[in-house]
């Protein structure tokens, strides 16, 4: 935060742990391009919002191509899905796209909005209109990454939110400043991005304060438990045919690719429990 308290900025590195939500996904082209900025735009939202809650974002590509996950939790844990049963080549961001956000309340309900990607101009431009409509935030979001043949090279973003407090010739140099604000893509270029080089530039002159810094990876929720109490929500006859069937069940998460196997012993005992 700027000392005069006009501005809050959230930068964010997300190279690392996108990498490895593209890897578990085996997402490609655009739909990784997409999936990478998505799981960033979560994390931004995540940090400008309600650091301590989860922020889950889903986007539906154009003409019904597709549909992307991006889940962002309070640990810093990220992971992501991408669900794309057509050609991967015809999955687009363009017209009639959209994102959806929604968020934990402390009060246990779901803030959410709707934002038109295409007509916005891509993830970050949606993440800006969601903050505006949705959080009556005055907020600029940026978000990109660059791809090599081999996958993801770099990826990150930013949320410049401009508080009420904000005095008027402050707010005239960062207005001037975003709309001078380099391509995110040159940043991301740099040998040395990082979420402190796009807060260097975006504050560059401006006295700050460092108000926190947290570490972000991979991470999947599933584990054993999870799947066995969502089995658990099955009627007992839908369980006790897979106990006749007498082979267990082969569950597998779709965010992380974990296979769980649930012994017919395990079943039996989920009857037996409820
Ligand atoms: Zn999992």
């Amino acid at each position: 935060m700027t000392n005069d308290h006009s501005f809050r900025v959230v930068a964010v590195s997300t190279t690392a742990s996108a990498r490895e939500v593209l890897a578990r996904q085996n997402a490609e082209g655009l739909v990784a391009k997409a999936l990478a900025e998505l799981v960033t735009g979560v994390v931004l939202m995540r940090e400008t919002m309600a650091p301590d809650l989860r922020v889950q974002g889903l986007i539906r590509g154009a003409g019904g191509k597709g549909t992307l996950v991006g889940d962002s939790f309070a640990d810093g844990g990220i992971r992501g899905l991408a669900q794309v049963r057509t050609d991967p080549k015809l999955f687009s961001l363009g017209k009639g796209s959209v994102l959806q956000m929604m968020r934990s309340l402390l009060n246990g309900g779901v803030q959410q909005g709707i934002v038109d990607v295409g007509e916005a101009g891509g993830i970050g431009e949606a993440i800006t209109v969601y903050l505006g409509e949705s959080e009556q935030l005055v907020a600029v979001a940026r978000i990109g990454s660059r791809f090599s043949e081999s996958g993801l090279l770099t990826c990150g973003g930013f949320v410049v939110q401009l508080l009420p407090e904000a005095e008027r010739g402050t707010h005239a140099i960062m207005t001037q400043r975003l709309e001078d604000f380099p391509s995110i893509d040159e940043f991301l270029e740099k040998p040395d991005f990082s979420a402190q080089l796009l807060l260097d530039e975006l504050l560059y002159g401006m006295p700050y304060t460092e108000l926190a810094r947290s570490e972000l990876r991979f991470h999947c929720r599933c584990d054993e438990t999870l799947v066995l109490s969502a089995l658990a929500s099955l009627n007992r006859d839908d369980i006790q045919s897979m106990i006749d069937d007498g082979e267990g069940l082969d569950i597998h998460c779709d965010y992380c690719g974990k296979d769980y196997l649930i012994a017919v012993e395990r079943l039996r005992a989920l009857l037996e429990s409820s």
